[in-house]
């Protein structure tokens, strides 16, 4: 499983995109647009980082550049790892991505007991890495009010 990291790199510009009937948001592969709008209206407002497919390390599926600077934010994807996510993940890796560059989140990698499954999940969708398949069905789709109401809490 690749992991999700940060780098402290300085952004360059961006570029406007329509999005739906309200949102404006930025980015440049339409792929994108579904998961960035949900982000947006959980969050009220637009997101100000623009996203796109990128070479970034290979150990990564996706990093926000400019992480808690003061310039631009770039959320960058590895496209091939991107091509094999399913949508639950891909979700989640824009949320996390966007809670780094506009949340200006740190990782959270703390669990919890699931007492009626005695799983253990994730606290947050900002934990270092993607949810594996089982964590995506015991975890983040039974409680995604959970993850949701934390990232933007
Ligand atoms: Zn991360």
């Amino acid at each position: 499983m690749r992991v999700l990291l940060l780098l402290m790199l300085i952004g360059c510009g961006s570029q406007d995109v329509s999005y739906g009937d309200v949102l404006f948001t930025k980015a440049t592969e339409t792929v994108f647009f579904k998961y960035i709008g949900s982000f947006e209206r959980l969050l009220g407002r637009t997101t100000s980082s623009k996203v796109f497919f990128g070479e970034i390390d290979e150990r990564y599926a996706a990093v926000c550049r400019g992480f808690k600077g003061s310039g631009p934010k770039q959320v960058i994807v590895d496209k091939e790892t991107w091509e094999n996510l399913n949508e639950v993940q891909r979700e989640q890796l824009i949320f996390h991505e966007l809670g780094h560059c506009d949340l200006d989140l740190e990782h959270n990698d703390t669990s919890f007991l699931d007492i009626d499954t005695q799983t253990y999940c994730p606290s947050s969708v900002m934990r270092y890495k993607l949810f594996n398949k089982t964590e995506i069905k015991e975890c983040y789709q039974p409680f995604k009010n959970m993850y949701i109401d934390e990232l933007f809490k």
